[in-house]
């Protein structure tokens, strides 16, 4: 990864925070996006330069295309174009589908779906004319398996396997790929609302018998970043221990 420049969405924590660390120790150049986590990105950057590596925090939402343009310059800045852009920031908004607003629709489709949506498309350009040019989406084994309460997200997270496919497509057209990583149950902030009695009929049911850390997650992203997997595009890679078995 020695001289890559990898934007990674949502870096400041949990899943993002693991991949940007990830490509940080492999000696990428790493864009650290965060939205409110201000602090924990300043961290994340601290942590990759005292490994060697090279890193800055941008700040932007990734719903507000202005900000993702603004994130864009600021890469240009430090490092030049992106040759990896990993489509990590995500949300949930949790409820029976009876009771689901339209706001818990909206934003979850907005962030998960929307934002993948406009970092793909500013980032395109960059990823295209890499000359290893990576498109990683971060989706979930929810989106294959569907989950009680979860169908928005449910809906955005499988609505990335399609985008990534037609993406395929298209970067084939270069040399650049586009593949989608979909984790199983990681143990972030993101499982903190899980209560432990739902975790653990999760974990009985994971052939791996345990939930996944950031790092699993990261060491595949890493793989798929690299010039090592040219010839993979299109896929979803599933990092769930097994629960689909
Ligand atoms: P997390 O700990 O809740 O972190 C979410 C991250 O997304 C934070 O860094 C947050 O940034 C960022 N984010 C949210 N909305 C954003 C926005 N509008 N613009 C920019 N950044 C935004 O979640 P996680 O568990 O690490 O999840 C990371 C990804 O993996 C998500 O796409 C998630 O759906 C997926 N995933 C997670 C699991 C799991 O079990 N944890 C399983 C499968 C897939 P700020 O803190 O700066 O706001």
């Amino acid at each position: 990864m020695e001289g890559r420049t990898c934007v990674v969405t949502g870096s400041a924590r949990g899943i993002g925070r693991g991949i940007a660390e990830h490509l940080g120790r492999k000696g990428a150049n790493v864009v650290v996006n965060y939205r409110s986590s201000e602090e924990a990105a300043r961290e994340a950057v601290e942590t990759i330069e005292d490994h060697g590596g090279r890193a800055i925090a941008a700040r932007a939402d990734v719903t507000d295309r202005e900000a993702v343009e603004a994130m864009r310059e600021r890469c240009h800045e430090a490092f030049g174009p992106a040759d990896v852009l990993v489509n990590n920031a995500g949300m949930t908004a949790d409820t029976q589908f009876v009771e689901m607003s339209p706001e818990e629709w909206e934003s979850v489709l907005e962030v998960n779906l929307g934002g993948t949506f406009h970092c793909t498309q500013v980032f395109y350009d960059d990823v295209w004319n890499a000359p290893e040019g990576r498109l990683i989406n971060i989706s979930s084994v929810v989106g294959k398996q569907g989950n009680f309460g979860q169908a928005n997200y449910a809906a955005a997270k499988s609505g990335l396997f399609g985008f990534t496919r037609t993406i395929a497509l298209e970067l084939a057209q270069g040399s650049s790929t586009a593949n989608c990583v979909a984790p199983g149950f990681t143990k972030t902030d993101m499982l903190e609302s899980v209560p432990e009695t739902v975790l653990e009929r999760i974990v009985a049911e994971i052939p791996l018998e345990r939930l996944a850390e950031v790092e699993d997650v990261a060491a595949v992203v890493g793989f798929l970043a690299s010039e090592d997997s040219s010839y993979v595009t299109g896929e979803v890679i599933d990092v769930n221990g097994g629960m689909d078995l």
